[in-house]
């Protein structure tokens, strides 16, 4: 039985749109290759960041809820995303930082590997890790060379209360290993392990649940090769008593959702069909894109939307070069 793929996208709650653009798409360089709604709640934007393909693994996006209370850290939720970087390139993205105002909340080795721990200006914690070099396409037009651009998603942290009720699920429905521990942290390995297929749990058996809000991650997505792929898996996570959604067509992608028996929402996407199906691979995230179901509404929901502007124009913080 096949399980898993590493990461697919990861989805996080953002307050501002275009501070999040400004932020995700400037300040880190990576390419908007989705300017989309929240299918639920087209009142809102989905703005979905990847490297220049949004090749499966490389996508973070947002859902702006600026509405929203911050996002109470708990267990049951996932606390932090990791963003891999190439070998060597902290010290340029430490540089980066500091030149733009984003606070940066220390450096670490974990697992071997260099970090570099920040906060997105809604309060999302973020890591970026050197990683050896993995396959990305690189984005032409970003402010970060290409040297140093973000590879694609490297890993998220959760907190749960019970280590062996997520683990068992973890390795005996979606195929994860367990790798390795350090600092309490218990490192599992999603298909072949490496970059882009890390989930790092942490017991916290007396901690509260944590919930959703601005700064706070919605969903970690999980790959699946396709449908066949993910009615399999879909098969056995109901067998294991969680209770998965039907297959929605998300359109560029479908997923199933559910929440694993810790409370964090999962989803499995597939690879395919990805984000060309709908825009030239050239004028990705240029404009508004809606899918089948909401182009009769498209001038309504326009008309609610906050005006982004895209590329971002950036201002270093006042004394820095
Ligand atoms: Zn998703």
């Amino acid at each position: 039985m096949e399980g898993v793929g590493g990461l697919h996208h990861v989805t996080c709650i953002a307050a501002d749109p275009q501070e999040n653009l400004d932020f995700y798409a400037g300040v880190l360089g990576m390419r908007l290759v989705k300017r989309s709604v929240n299918q639920d709640d087209p009142g809102t934007y989905h703005l979905f960041y990847a490297d220049a393909e949004g090749r499966p693994g490389t996508d973070l996006t947002f859902f702006p809820w600026p509405y929203l209370p911050p996002m109470r850290e708990g267990v049951g939720l996932a606390v932090e995303v990791a963003l891999a970087i190439p070998q060597g390139s902290v010290s340029y993205w430490a540089g980066r930082l500091a030149r733009y105002g984003v606070t940066v909340r220390g450096a670490q080795t974990r697992f071997g590997e260099r970090c570099l721990l920040l906060s997105d200006p809604h309060g999302l914690a973020l890591a970026l890790v050197e990683v050896q070099d993995r396959p990305f396409a690189p984005w032409a037009e970003s402010a970060v060379p290409v040297d140093f651009q973000v590879r694609g998603l490297h890993g998220a942290r959760i907190w749960e209360a019970s280590l062996t009720r997520t683990e068992r699920f973890l390795t005996q429905v979606l195929g994860f290993r367990r790798v390795a521990e350090e600092d309490g942290w218990v490192r599992f390995a999603a298909g072949a392990g490496g970059s882009g297929c890390w989930l790092d749990v942490y017991e916290r058996p007396l901690a509260e649940s944590g919930s959703w809000g601005v700064g706070g991650v919605h969903h970690l997505a999980w790959r699946v090769r396709d449908e066949a792929h993910q009615a399999q898996l879909r098969e056995r996570v109901a067998w294991a008593g969680v209770h998965p959604t039907p297959a929605i067509d998300r359109f560029w992608f479908k997923s199933v959702y559910f929440r694993e028996p810790g409370g964090v929402l999962f989803e499995l996407a597939t690879d395919g069909p990805g984000f060309a199906v709908d825009e030239d691979p050239g004028q990705l995230g240029t404009s508004l894109v809606l899918p089948p179901w909401l182009q009769p509404y498209r001038e309504r929901i326009e008309a609610r939307l906050p005006v982004l502007r895209y590329p971002p124009v950036l201002d270093p913080v006042a004394g820095s070069g």
